[in-house]
């Protein structure tokens, strides 16, 4: 198993966001998560890498068998874990090339070769049909949400993580950035067939081009249905409100089983 989220429980501040949480990913799976706005998606994403804000009072986290829940951010870049942010941050006075550069020497511990280093970003760049000079420009200032997405998975091409996550990166992209977004985490993963890929989204269309091998909906904090690809058709046609329906009967249903149990 690459990541085995075990009965996970976090607060923000004094809120419960996620509740008994569990999820596996398997090497070379591709997983989806969708859920409404607020049902903690993006908290899960940031509690995988490693994000402080957040306060875990139960529950593990391993990574190719490892407990992981205590590491710090940059320990779980090393290991290989890429989180590609729903909001990129801007970094004013931090030139993107650079960044990348140190984020690539941290995460081998080596001094990669500059004209490498060169190369493979510039090629990446092209492949992602950005405009070269965004390397030299201070991280996602003035940038465009689309190129900022962007950018995001320009990191993943040159970090080269074996869990990737990806928290709305559909969302600012318009149609043709989305296909190259698309095309671009695809042949990643299949050059680099053990890489598992986490997509957060709203909307099937990127599932359409990156097919999960498991959609799952998540409400309130919880898993509350997973099912294949089929299933994230059906969100999009009824939306959410059916699936709490199946989650209260299910609930009802282990209330009653509980209360027998116990008589
Ligand atoms: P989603 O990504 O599914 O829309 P989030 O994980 O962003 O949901 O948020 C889940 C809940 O946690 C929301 O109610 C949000 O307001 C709250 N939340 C998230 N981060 C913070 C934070 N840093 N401080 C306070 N509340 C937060
Ligand atoms: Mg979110």
């Amino acid at each position: 198993m690459l990541l085995k989220i075990d009965n996970l429980n976090v607060l923000v501040g004094d809120k419960q966001i996620l509740h008994n949480y569990n999820l596996n990913i398997d090497k070379g799976e591709i997983h989806a998560i969708m859920g409404p706005n607020g049902s903690g998606k993006s908290t899960l994403a940031k509690v995988i890498m490693g994000a402080d804000d957040y306060k875990i009072i139960n529950g593990d986290i391993y990574y190719n068998d490892e407990d992981i829940t205590k590491l710090e951010v940059d320990e779980r870049a090393r290991k290989g874990i890429f989180l590609a942010m729903q909001s990129p941050l801007e970094i004013e006075g931090i030139n993107n090339a650079d960044f990348l550069r140190t984020a690539l020497n941290t995460k081998t511990k080596t001094n990669v070769d500059i004209y490498q280093f060169i190369k493979e970003t510039e090629d990446a760049i092209n492949e992602l049909k950005m405009d070269l000079n965004m390397l030299h420009r201070s991280i996602n200032s003035g940038f465009s949400g689309g190129e900022r997405k962007k950018n995001e998975i320009l990191q993943m091409k040159i970090l080269k993580p074996k869990l990737i996550i990806l928290d709305e990166i559909d969302s600012g992209l318009d149609i043709d950035s989305l296909k190259i977004v698309a095309h671009n985490i695809l042949q990643y993963q299949q050059e680099n067939k053990e890489v598992s890929i986490l997509i957060i989204t709203h909307y099937p269309r990127l599932l359409n081009y990156i097919k999960p091998d498991y959609v799952h909906i998540m409400t309130c904090g919880k898993i509350v249905k997973s099912g294949d690809y089929e299933l994230a058709l059906k969100i999009e046609n009824q939306g959410y409100n059916n699936v709490k329906t199946i989650k209260n009967q299910n609930n009802k249903e282990s209330t009653i089983k509980e209360k027998e149990e116990h008589e």
